[in-house]
């Protein structure tokens, strides 16, 4: 499958208890075909004292969610399907609504 969404790219959120939400991805989960958007899908952990935090206590992660429940952001369009488009040396990603380069 072609990797339509890249690390940093802006994403909304289309279905599921984070719909509507806009993050950007700091990180995937390529097996299981999960992101992880900044700020989005927070969950608490409880963590044990380490090295690091000598308390340990309760901190918030993002949690992963699947590639299919999020579209990528056209900067003119919002939420937008993808398409890709080779120009001379390499494929380039087209919003499929206004066919610009994302
Ligand atoms: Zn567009």
């Amino acid at each position: 499958m072609k990797q339509k969404i890249k690390k940093n790219d802006t994403v909304k959120v289309m279905t599921g208890k984070n719909e509507g939400k806009t993050g950007r991805v700091i990180k995937f989960n390529l097996e299981k075909n999960q992101i992880y958007i900044e700020s989005v899908n927070m969950v608490k952990k409880a963590i044990r004292p380490s090295n690091q935090n000598q308390k340990g206590g309760i901190i918030e992660i993002e949690a992963p969610i699947h590639i299919s429940n999020v579209q990528l952001v056209c900067k003119k369009c919002g939420p937008t399907r993808i398409g890709f488009k080779t120009t001379d040396s390499k494929k380039i990603r087209i919003c499929k609504k206004c066919g610009e380069e994302i």
